[in-house]
């Protein structure tokens, strides 16, 4: 095997593998070094396992909710252990096509972990492999907080190894993970309690979105403490756990505990210095708009950039630093705006754009608002009357939108096609000027007034 590439990425995961596909693509003599798993996060730990338990939770609330529609469903039960393998199945398929791709795309696949030597050599497993261009895609891995007892949880990662159903679990922390999790894990029947440190989670989306997530949450009857700073945990001696906060409460019987409390980036094991990339106080390597490092040569995507950590924004930035290095693309990059994102909630929720908060403090008395809250024909023959939430948020005369937010079911389908008009500037009278369909809950924003 030759030693020398045109091209090497470093991480086998979204971004990684993208971008050696796309050099590979353009002509480029590539290899991907992949320590672990290829799919990186999104296949294994991420995006795709989330998804599945995700489609099992609707599911479930679907089979409660039959009744609604007249039928007689009795006795179902979820097997957890078969859910679990069934995924692993589908997850390991992911993986060997993931393989398969790069055979038969003509890239290296080397297993192991790399670190620099210098900026344009890695060693592995004691083999050293050269490149013109070296590209970082070694995303990140859970966060753990360092307090007593911190142990007795598990992250992200071990919940997608559980093998059985908690009975009685809670999950620390504000953000996707947090949120998605406990929202999956009481639709499929655990009695799941959402810890929070302030009032309320997802910081950063837009106020409506947040708290239509509380009013949902209410009329699931999922458990939400607030203000609680878990400062220890300590396992008893029937097995559960017990959390403790600052302000002296605890809560206790848990089977499991999850830390959804953010992510580190793969950065603290990799040989950086010697080749003379720049990490900021958090570890994360900053580049510039073409996903340049501070070395010639070397760059980096994804995660471990700490900038939209979501696997499409990885693998849009892979492709397209390889189309500039190979392809003749020479301005070809990734702007780092209006990235639509969709949280797993139940229903889940969108964004798209600025929020209200941010387009306020941009563009003050130039912003306008519209705002739609009703009832989505999915509750109609069921007891539960929860209203979908959406918002357009729009600036200057001409009502440019610049931000597009939706709560509801359905939300996760909607916003893609929606993105492509904010991306493309659309104004409300685009919007008012398209025609409904119906009777759909997208349609509530084409026919805001
Ligand atoms: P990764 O996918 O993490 O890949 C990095 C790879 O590098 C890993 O395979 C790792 O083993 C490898 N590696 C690390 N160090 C080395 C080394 N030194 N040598 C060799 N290999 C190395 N995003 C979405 O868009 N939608 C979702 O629904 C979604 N859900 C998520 C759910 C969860 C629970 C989590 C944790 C994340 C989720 N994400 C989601 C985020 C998404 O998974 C990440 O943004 C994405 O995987 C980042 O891709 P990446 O290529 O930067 O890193
Ligand atoms: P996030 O950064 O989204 O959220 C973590 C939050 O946890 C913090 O913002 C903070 O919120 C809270 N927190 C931090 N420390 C503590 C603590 N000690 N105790 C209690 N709460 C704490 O991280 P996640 O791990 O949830 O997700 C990482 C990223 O992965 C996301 O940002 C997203 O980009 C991606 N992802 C995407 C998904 C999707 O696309 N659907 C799904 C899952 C992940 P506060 O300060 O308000 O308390």
């Amino acid at each position: 095997m030759s030693r020398h590439f045109d091209f090497i990425s470093i991480g086998g995961g979204s971004g990684g593998m993208a971008a050696a596909r796309r050099a590979a693509k353009h002509g480029a003599k590539t290899a991907v070094i992949e320590a672990s798993r290829l799919g990186g996060t999104c296949v294994n730990v991420g995006c795709v396992p989330k998804k599945v338990m995700w489609n099992a939770a609707h599911l479930g609330w679907g089979l409660h909710h039959a009744t609604d529609y007249g039928f007689r469903v009795e006795d179902f039960r979820l097997d957890w252990s078969d859910l679990h393998a069934r995924r692993e199945a589908y997850v390991r398929r992911l993986n060997d096509i993931y393989a398969r791709n790069l055979e038969r795309e003509q890239v290296t696949h080397i297993q192991g972990h790399a670190r620099f030597v210098d900026a344009h050599t890695v060693e592995v497993n004691g083999e050293r492999y050269s490149a013109d261009h070296i590209c970082i895609a070694t995303g990140g891995r859970p966060k753990w907080p360092d307090i007593p007892g911190a142990e007795c949880a598990i992250d992200s990662d071990g919940f997608f190894a559980l093998d059985r159903q908690p009975k009685k679990v809670a999950v620390i922390g504000a953000g996707y993970i947090a949120v998605e999790l406990v929202g999956v894990l009481h639709h499929l029947g655990s009695d799941a309690t959402l810890v929070l440190r302030y009032d309320k989670p997802l910081r950063g989306f837009d106020e409506m979105l947040r708290d239509g997530f509380m009013e949902a949450t209410q009329a699931d009857a999922i458990t939400i403490v607030t203000g609680f700073s878990t400062n220890r945990l300590q396992r008893e001696d029937d097995g559960t756990v017990t959390l403790f906060a600052d302000d002296g409460r605890s809560l206790g019987g848990y089977d499991v505990v999850i830390w959804a409390v953010g992510r580190v980036p793969n950065t603290d094991d990799l040989g950086l210095e010697r080749a003379g990339v720049k990490v900021d106080e958090r570890g994360y390597i900053p580049v510039d708009k073409y996903q340049q490092t501070n070395v010639p040569g070397v760059y980096a995507i994804g995660d471990v950039t700490g900038v939209f950590p979501l696997t499409p924004v990885a693998i849009a930035a892979g492709r397209r630093l390889c189309d500039r290095l190979f392809g003749g693309m020479p301005d070809r990059h990734l702007p780092y705006e209006n990235i639509p994102t969709v949280v797993f909630t139940h229903p889940p929720l969108g964004t798209v754009g600025l929020t209200e908060e941010e387009a306020r403090a941009k563009y003050g008395d130039a912003v306008k608002v519209y705002t739609s809250r009703f009832i989505s024909m999915d509750y109609a023959m069921g007891p539960d009357k929860r209203r979908s939430l959406m918002k357009l948020v729009c600036v200057g005369p001409e009502e440019k939108v610049i931000g597009v937010h939706v709560f509801g079911p359905h939300a996760d389908e909607m916003l893609q096609g929606f993105a492509v008009a904010v991306r493309m500037g659309a104004t409300k009278r685009d919007f008012d000027d398209t025609v409904a369909i119906h009777p759909t809950s997208a349609e509530e924003l084409v026919t805001m007034v």
